[in-house]
């Protein structure tokens, strides 16, 4: 993005007010999982997380309100409801920036759950000399009539296959949702702009942006979006000490045994271990970098919170959790009545099924600290995976 767009306020508008029976499989298909994400959500979060972009708004159907909580859970956008077309969907949606009124507004359909920063940035660089922009892609495919058999062919020369997110001066595009006068719907945002005179040009489009509109697509977008993800790892290790008169919590379980965990939290080392797992696979430091144990308000504190958190800064990243491999190591009590528990209470703050989660323990044949019954020692591995900036 150039200097000059750099200092404007730009906003979004995703339209996801379809019912999407086109694809199948009874729920509208923007809250279908795409690889164990909403749809919807996958769009929304490109544009949440691009630097430049300030607010999002999102144009949903009416009866889809809890459907829409539930996929953009955590995400900090507006919601509105849509209208009868996709038309009057978008303009609630500009008609809801009406209190911030944005310099310009760039409106996207939820289909398109890959966006690469690189069209958004082209987009907003376009509109220095023009009040409406769309990424496109040349037609490389013979164009030609099709009835009972093949006709002629089409000239595909000077056609573009046109893709969303669109871009525009907001208060000219505000302007021409609302003089659009035809009974006919229009496509897309292009031929409202162009019916009021608005100039619009193109950028360079990307092919990962093709939508998603039937059942077959689903399976190609999740090839895309596995080449556009990274694998990442991280481990954690924790220990605390045994005593007397402390309760023990382990796994996020308060286990009976003689003595239980002492530290500032309840000490639990298995949530710990996990909570710097995922810290450490997004490089976001360590537990106590975020919880200080000097801050009195984390003293005997659930440790269940510190793992929600993370969870939250993964979600906040983009990322999904995939798996996590938890070992503990003791003497005592033992940990296998209790594994089946543990993997579901863990599987539970991470959001995550249960076959996701592992639970193992071990001892250390009676050596050391863990031996001695003076502590127990916990470690992890965490994998999630995070989109590719694009
Ligand atoms: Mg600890």
């Amino acid at each position: 993005m150039s200097k000059a767009a750099q200092s404007l306020s730009i906003a979004a508008i995703i339209v996801a007010a379809g019912k999407g029976e086109r694809a199948g499989g009874g729920l509208p298909k923007q809250y279908r999982s795409l690889a164990g994400t909403p749809l919807l959500r996958r769009s929304v979060e490109r544009l949440v997380r691009h630097s430049g972009i300030g607010s999002v708004v999102v144009a949903i159907g009416e009866g889809q309100e809890a459907l829409a909580a539930e996929a953009l859970g955590g995400l900090d956008v507006s919601i509105v409801t849509g209208g009868a077309t996709r038309r009057l969907s978008v303009l609630a949606g500009l008609e809801a920036l009406m209190a911030q009124t944005p310099d310009l507004v760039l409106i996207h359909d939820a289909a398109r759950p890959i966006l690469p920063a690189s069209v958004i940035n082209r987009l907003v660089d376009a509109l220095g000399k023009a009040d409406g922009a769309c990424p496109t892609l040349p037609v490389a495919d013979t164009l030609a009539e099709n009835g009972a058999e093949i006709g002629d062919a089409v000239p595909r020369e000077g056609l573009a296959r046109i893709q969303t997110p669109q871009a525009f001066r907001y208060a000219a595009i505000l302007a021409a949702h609302r003089a659009w006068a035809s009974d006919d719907e229009p496509t897309d945002d292009i031929q409202v702009a162009r019916a009021a005179g608005l100039r619009c040009v193109s950028v360079a489009g990307d092919a990962l942006l093709d939508k998603i509109t039937h059942e077959e697509d689903f399976a190609l977008a999740a090839l895309r979006l596995g080449a556009c993800t990274s694998v990442r790892t991280g481990m954690g290790f924790d220990v605390h000490r045994l005593a007397e008169a402390e309760e023990l919590w382990l796994g996020g379980l308060l286990i009976p045994h003689d003595k239980g965990l002492a530290g500032h939290s309840d000490a639990d080392v298995a949530l710990h271990a996990i909570t710097d797992a995922l810290l450490g696979a997004i490089a976001a430091g360590d537990i106590g970098d975020h919880f200080p144990p000097s801050d009195p308000q984390w003293r005997g504190a659930r440790s269940d919170q510190f793992l929600a958190h993370a969870v939250r800064l993964v979600r906040g990243r983009g990322g999904v959790i995939e798996h996590v491999d938890l070992t503990i190591i003791c003497e005592a009590p033992k940990i296998g009545p209790h594994k089946i528990a543990m993997r579901e209470r863990i599987a539970d703050i991470l959001g995550i099924p249960v076959d996701q989660v592992s639970v193992k323990a071990t001892t250390t044949e009676r050596l050391g600290y863990t031996g001695r019954g003076e502590g127990i020692a916990a470690q992890a591995v965490a994998t999630i995976t995070l989109p590719k900036e694009l």
